[in-house]
């Protein structure tokens, strides 16, 4: 029984057809918390009554992904085949006789799904589930971008692009990183307040100025920042991140989710300085595990 279920602008991606291999009617929502209502045969992590997260990015814990304490991706993942139909191949939602498919396993925008036992994680009995959700995405990402991809050090500059949920979550993590420059961009000013809020010290909006904005961040920082966030799911603001970081050791993290079928061209100088750039998924976590 789904209890909470926060919205993550991935949902938002589904609808408009950016998962080429998602089928329709689906059932989004990804991110969400409740109780077992019912378990099927031979499962044993979970009980009726348990308070659990359903898990977006499965964790089989038996492929060379999961055996791997480097990755965090497992390889039953949305990412490796599609997950429209449960793993016996239905789908346990109908609509007026017609089958619906499932998004990612868990389909959290539903009073009540149905997930393979490998795509959920118990949570503590005193967790409240409205809150706890956003640990099934956007939380997690955000902050784990900043502390596990990214590795942000003490004393360090960082700029994050898109102050929605994810971003705002990475903001607090290069905050706990011990950050001491962490500028928030994005275009809609009404975010600068929370993300004040969280730990951003600078916010800027792009549309502000006239120069391009990885020039307004290298201004403002010297040489550039020491981590870069995308986390608004543009192809032209991934490449003003990556240019904001520093030539030399630089590293812009890929958080947001292009269009199916984008393409992104780079000036390959960009990389051969030395800057790293990488992408996350659920910001490294491996949600059984922390949760
Ligand atoms: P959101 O819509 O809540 O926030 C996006 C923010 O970006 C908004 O504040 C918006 O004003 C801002 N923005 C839009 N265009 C901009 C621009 N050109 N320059 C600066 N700011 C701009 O979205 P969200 O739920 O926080 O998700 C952000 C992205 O992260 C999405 O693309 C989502 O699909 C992706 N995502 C990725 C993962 C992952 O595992 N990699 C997980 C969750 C979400
Ligand atoms: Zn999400």
């Amino acid at each position: 029984q789904i209890v909470a279920t926060a919205i993550c602008r991935t949902d938002e991606h589904l609808r408009q057809g950016c998962f080429p291999d998602a089928e329709f009617p689906v059932i989004p929502g990804h991110e969400g918390a409740g109780i077992v209502e019912s378990v099927g045969e031979g499962v044993t992590s979970v009980k009726p009554g348990d308070k659990v997260i359903p898990l977006c990015q499965p964790q089989c814990g038996e492929c060379s992904f999961c055996l791997n304490p480097e990755s965090n991706i497992c390889q039953k993942s949305h990412l490796c085949k599609p997950q429209n139909l449960l793993p016996d191949k239905t789908s346990r939602f109908t609509c007026k006789g017609k089958q619906i498919h499932h998004f990612l396993w868990i389909s959290t925008f539903a009073e009540y799904t149905v997930v393979p036992e490998y795509a959920v994680a118990k949570i503590d009995a005193a967790a409240p589930l409205d809150k706890v959700c956003l640990f099934g995405c956007g939380f997690s990402t955000g902050y784990g971008a900043a502390i596990n991809t990214a590795k942000v050090k003490p004393g360090s500059t960082c700029a994050i692009f898109g102050l929605g949920g994810v971003g705002l979550s990475a903001v607090m993590g290069c905050k706990a990183a011990g950050a001491s420059r962490i500028i928030g961009v994005d275009i809609n000013k009404d975010k600068f307040a929370k993300a004040k809020e969280l730990g951003a010290t600078d916010c800027i909006n792009p549309r502000d100025f006239k120069k391009p904005i990885q020039e307004v961040l290298t201004e403002m920082t010297g040489q550039g920042v020491d981590y870069s966030f995308e986390v608004t799911g543009h192809a032209d603001t991934m490449i003003a991140a990556l240019a904001s970081c520093n030539m030399s050791t630089g590293v812009c993290v890929m958080v947001g989710l292009l269009d199916s079928g984008s393409e992104i061209s780079i000036d390959p100088m960009l990389l051969l300085t030395g800057r790293t750039w990488k992408g996350t998924v659920l910001g490294g976590m491996t949600l059984k595990k922390i949760i």
